[in-house]
């Protein structure tokens, strides 16, 4: 039975990172994942990484061969593709693969003690209520236990770790209102002709009435090469390959010269986070703590933001000697201060977004009722509070759409109430109880609502 510092469950974008700054910080290591070393990182994925990440962690951002290209701004059409809005934030387009590879050769140059690839996390160990370790089946198929002062949880969207834990305050389930199922596909054009898409940006588009509460997305990694796919909410979850070959290949973009690279699905929580992150002697980081970017769907950069917090909490907290939820809390309001807030009030208008019909969002990005830079903001996991005036000047402009109004009037108002609430986020954990209360209601009365006043026109 060994004993660490820290115990980090899964290597990906947010494990390696909590494992490099802790081994940086001096704390002993123990870093676990259920792959094989060789294919960490290589997730099915859009591969986008938002370049700010690097600035933010000071460390090199991709070269050489993780980086396929570099673009400065996204794109979001309507469905007949004729109109956009554009979000100026540069991003890196990376091979998924060779970018795990090097965080998580990077985290154990660094110092991180004990890797454990092939070996899979089964459960949680406990002393006096607190986590203080991992039951794992390694590569050789032997059980074991593994002790840890404090368990970091980056095990992706299908945690067992969360689903597992025996915690007042940890939400074991994710709704399947909160969960997005995309298929993806990488290819290469076979010969000179490409789409009709701008390479210059990645390329989303939104089409209910195709892919019902959901998008697609055209993202030229290169000359040849391209990532694209789509993404429903799992509540409407149908067959998505023959969605994706009629809407994506045939209608949208209308490829048929190809060789296919790489396919495969997978799961996105697109949510607020969870409303706690931390339990006594354990946090959760990346998708296990549901961080993606409720705007975008984009979850690497928070991913590792929450990584990098988690790893410097940890590191107080050993040298406090104090692994109890107290002491981790600080880890809570970091998150909450940084993107928290911005995850929560853009999640209701991701939830209405879900709920439009086609010709409202056309209509929204056609008469452009959120400038690009307020895109840009929401995008940046910021938040945006544009006045009720300023979008009827806005509507003025056009052909009324008086429910489409009413509707975005209802977003503006709730997000500005769920902001004041989130800027309230309990400091330490006492305040939790009634402030966890309070939100669970609040976005329970506006999801219902929302839900009621429109269904998908599908
Ligand atoms: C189709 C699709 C497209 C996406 N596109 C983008 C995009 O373009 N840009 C973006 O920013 N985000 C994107 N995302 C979201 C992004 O991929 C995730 O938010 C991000 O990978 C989360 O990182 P993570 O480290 O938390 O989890 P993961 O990257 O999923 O890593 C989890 C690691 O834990 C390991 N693991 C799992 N269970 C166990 C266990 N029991 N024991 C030990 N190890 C375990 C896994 O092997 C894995 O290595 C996309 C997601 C999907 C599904």
């Amino acid at each position: 039975m060994d004993n660490y510092d820290l115990v980090i469950v899964g290597a990906g974008t947010s494990g390696a990172i909590a494992a490099r700054f802790a081994a940086l910080n001096g704390l002993k290591v123990c870093l676990i994942d259920a792959n094989k070393r060789e294919e960490i990182g290589n997730k099915v994925c859009g591969d986008v990484v938002a370049a700010s990440i690097f600035d933010f962690l000071k460390i090199d951002p991709p070269q050489g061969y993780e980086i396929l290209s570099m673009k400065k701004r996204i794109k979001l059409y309507s469905s007949n593709l004729q109109h956009h809005l554009t979000v100026n934030l540069p991003i890196y387009l990376v091979d998924r693969l060779r970018f795990g590879q090097t965080l998580l050769k990077d985290a154990l140059d660094l110092g991180v003690e004990k890797f454990l690839d092939s070996s899979k996390v089964m459960d949680l160990t406990y002393k006096n209520g607190r986590v203080n370790g991992v039951t794992v089946r390694l590569k050789s198929g032997e059980k074991i236990v593994i002790n840890a002062k404090i368990v970091i949880d980056g095990s992706g969207a299908h945690s067992i770790v969360r689903k597992k834990i025996k915690s007042d305050i940890i939400q074991n389930e994710i709704p399947k209102d909160d969960l997005v199922i995309c298929y993806r596909e990488i290819i290469q054009f076979n010969d000179n002709w490409r789409p009709e898409m701008p390479t210059d940006s990645i390329n989303v588009i939104f089409d209910f009435d195709s892919v019902p509460g959901g998008y697609i997305w055209y993202f030229p990694k290169s000359d040849s090469i391209a990532n694209l796919g789509l993404g429903v909410s799992l509540r409407q979850k149908s067959n998505l390959k023959p969605i994706y070959h009629n809407f994506v290949v045939n209608k949208f973009l209308n490829i048929s010269n190809y060789k296919l690279l790489s396919s495969g699905g997978d799961i996105v929580p697109l949510r607020r986070p969870l409303p706690s992150c931390a339990d006594n002697g354990i946090m959760f980081i990346g998708d296990a703590g549901c961080h993606v970017n409720t705007a975008n769907g984009g979850g690497i950069h928070t991913g590792m933001k929450a990584g990098y917090y988690a790893a410097m909490v940890a590191k107080k907290a050993i040298e406090a000697e104090d692994y109890s939820l107290e002491q981790l809390w600080d880890y809570n309001c970091l998150l909450m201060n940084d993107f928290g807030r911005g995850h929560a009030t853009n999640d209701i208008a991701r939830f209405l977004i879900q709920h439009l019909a086609t010709n409202d969002f056309n209509y929204i990005i056609k008469k452009k009722l959120i400038s690009d830079n307020e895109l840009t903001k929401m995008f940046d996991g910021k938040i945006i509070s544009p006045s009720i005036k300023h979008l009827l000047l806005k509507l003025y402009k056009g052909i009324s759409k008086p429910r489409l109004l009413l509707k975005l009037n209802y977003l503006l108002k709730q997000m500005k109430q769920i902001n004041r609430h989130y800027l309230q986020y309990p400091q330490d954990v006492r305040g939790y109880e009634v402030w966890r209360k309070i939100e669970n209601d609040m976005f329970n009365k506006i999801f219902l609502k929302i839900a009621k006043i429109d269904i998908p026109n599908c």
